[in-house]
């Protein structure tokens, strides 16, 4: 890549920043709203009320570690016991398409849907903890809250192989790909962060396998041109030989909002190992966002 081109893609994406913004993320199509800068504070606020709401009951202890030794959280089970927050069984959530309410494998919200992939495994919903340490780990770089909700994904994911008495052997873990200017420029590739923790909780291993394009975005791209945007963005890079592919591909991402980067990924994966391989690919996602 160029001098050139690489400045020109800084300049867009913090354009993108600036500009195309969006905050929360919506699960429903398909306008995709332009956020300002204004709204991107607003986030930041909201992680900054909730974790002040953390400080005023935490002991003097964790206090002098946030100051002294820069450890800005504690650790996540002592924040989902503070909060009364508990993961998300199968039964309580659509395990197809992943919205809560639902209690088995399809539901009213995914009946009438093609869905890419062949299951959800879901922590929680997006306004509650799992999101709020998603959004740690993408804006404020916090990674150690993030590689513990990967642990308990992980975990999640352990159960679901157990019920299907599948071991770790034939499965690999595979993070949603960020393009590297991307990681760059985030300074945290999120879903790798999640990925491993996913590999520590299950015993599985987190395989690189699919590869972003760096594509550019545009602000107030409706939901159709959002899913053209990310058509294509994604190459396989894993084995292709059907007997060389895990019975099982665990694709690793934060949310699940509009499933366009999940549907891609799936996309990307089974036309790159052709119809005869018969394994599964199961999404494992930290959090949904619905409505
Ligand atoms: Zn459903």
């Amino acid at each position: 890549m160029t001098q050139r081109a690489t400045l020109g893609i800084l300049e867009h994406m913090e354009n993108e920043r600036r500009a195309n913004f969006q905050w929360p993320p919506r699960r429903t199509e398909p306008q995709s709203v332009a956020i300002d800068s204004d709204q991107v504070e607003a986030g930041f606020v909201e992680i900054k009320r909730s974790r002040a709401s953390h400080i005023a009951d935490e002991s003097a202890f964790r206090a002098f570690e946030r100051t002294w030794l820069g450890l800005q959280d504690s650790p996540l089970r002592d924040r989902a016991i503070a909060a009364g927050f508990r993961m998300d069984e199968p039964g309580e959530y659509c395990t197809r398409c992943g919205v809560s309410g639902a209690f088995g494998h399809g539901c009213g919200n995914c009946a009438a849907k093609a869905i890419a992939w062949d299951r959800i495994i879901r922590i929680g919903r997006y306004d509650d903890l799992p999101g709020h340490v998603v959004r740690e780990l993408k804006f404020e770089r916090w990674r150690r809250a993030g590689a513990d909700l990967g642990v308990w994904m992980g975990a999640q994911l352990a159960s679901q192989l157990r019920s299907e008495g599948l071991d770790g052997a034939s499965v690999a873990v595979v993070p949603t790909p960020m393009h590297w200017v991307r990681r760059l420029w985030r300074g945290v590739d999120h879903a790798m962060v999640l990925a491993q923790g996913v590999s520590e909780g299950a015993g599985v291993p987190v395989r690189g396998w699919l590869r972003r394009r760096f594509r550019m975005t545009q602000g107030g791209l409706g939901g159709a041109d959002r899913r053209r945007n990310v058509r294509g963005t994604m190459r396989w890079r894993g084995p292709i030989a059907e007997s060389n592919v895990p019975q099982v591909i665990v694709i690793v991402d934060d949310v699940l909002t509009t499933g366009e980067t999940l549907s891609e990924a799936a996309r990307c994966v089974r036309g790159a190992i052709g119809s005869g391989w018969k394994g599964r690919i199961w999404g494992v996602v930290a959090a949904v966002a619905e409505g």
